[in-house]
C-alpha cells in the first residue's frame, strides 16, 4: 500500500533541477513545476486572472484581453506593497494546483513518484508538506558559466543572482538526498538515476 508522499526536488539557480526533473519525468514520474504553474497563473481564465484585474485595474489588459505582463511587471517593481499582493494571489493558486494536481495523479497511479518541483522548497516551508527532499547542487564557477551561457548576463550579474539565493550548504543540511552536478550531463543522469531508483525503493517499503 503506497502513501502520499510527494519528493521535494529543489537547488538554486543553474545548478540542473530542471535537467533532473526532465529525467524524472522521462522515467515515469509526475513532475509538478512551481514555475510553470506560476508562468500561466495569469493566463485568461484562472482565478488569478480575475483577481489581479479586480485588483490592479483593466489598465493591465491588453487589447485582445489578456494581462500585460510587462505592464505588471513593471508596477511590482517599484512598489513592494503592490508586489505582496501579487504574490499574494498567485502564491496560494500555485500551492492549490500543485495540490490538486498531485491528488488525482495519486488517486489514479497510486504507485506513481509525484516530484513537486519548487525553486524555493526550504524557503517557502514547501519541504513540510513533502516525504523526502532532493537538492542539486553544482559548484559556483559551473554556475556561473551555465548562467552566462544560456542567459548571455555577465559573471557580476550571475553571481548576483546565486548570492541572492538561500546557499547551497543550507541546503545540502536540510536534504535527504544530494545530486552534486558538478561532472558531464551523463554522469548527472546516472546519479539522477541512483536517486530515483532509490526513491522507488523507499515506496515500497
Ligand atoms: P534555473 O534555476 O536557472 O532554471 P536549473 O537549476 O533548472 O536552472 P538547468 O536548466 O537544468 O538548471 O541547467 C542550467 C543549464 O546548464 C542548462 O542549459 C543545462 O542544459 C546546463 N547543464 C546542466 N547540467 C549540466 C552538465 N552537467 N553539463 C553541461 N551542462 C549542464
Amino acid at each position: 500500500m503506497s502513501t502520499y508522499a510527494p519528493i521535494g526536488l529543489t537547488g538554486g539557480i543553474a545548478s540542473g533541477k530542471t535537467t533532473v526533473a526532465q529525467l524524472f519525468r522521462s522515467w515515469g514520474a509526475f513532475v509538478a513545476d512551481a514555475d510553470d504553474i506560476s508562468r500561466h497563473a495569469l493566463d485568461v481564465g484562472t482565478p488569478c486572472y480575475e483577481q489581479t484585474v479586480g485588483t490592479f485595474g483593466r489598465h493591465i489588459l491588453l487589447p485582445d484581453g489578456a494581462i500585460d505582463r510587462k505592464k505588471v511587471a513593471s508596477i511590482v517593481f517599484s512598489d513592494p506593497e503592490a508586489l505582496a499582493v501579487l504574490n499574494g494571489i498567485i502564491h496560494p493558486y500555485v500551492h492549490e494546483v500543485i495540490l490538486t494536481d498531485s491528488e488525482r495523479v495519486f488517486s489514479e497511479t497510486p504507485r506513481r513518484l509525484i516530484v513537486w518541483d519548487v525553486p524555493l522548497l526550504f524557503e517557502t516551508g514547501y519541504d513540510r508538506e513533502v516525504g523526502k527532499t532532493v537538492v542539486v547542487t553544482a559548484r559556483q564557477s559551473l554556475r556561473i558559466q551555465r548562467i552566462v551561457a544560456r542567459d548571455g548576463s555577465t559573471k557580476a550579474a550571475a553571481l548576483r543572482r546565486i548570492r541572492a539565493q538561500m546557499p547551497d550548504r543550507e541546503k545540502v543540511k536540510r536534504a535527504d538526498m544530494v545530486i552534486r552536478n558538478n561532472g558531464s550531463l551523463e554522469e548527472l543522469e546516472t546519479r539522477t538515476r541512483e536517486v530515483f531508483d532509490e526513491l522507488l525503493e523507499t515506496m515500497d517499503r
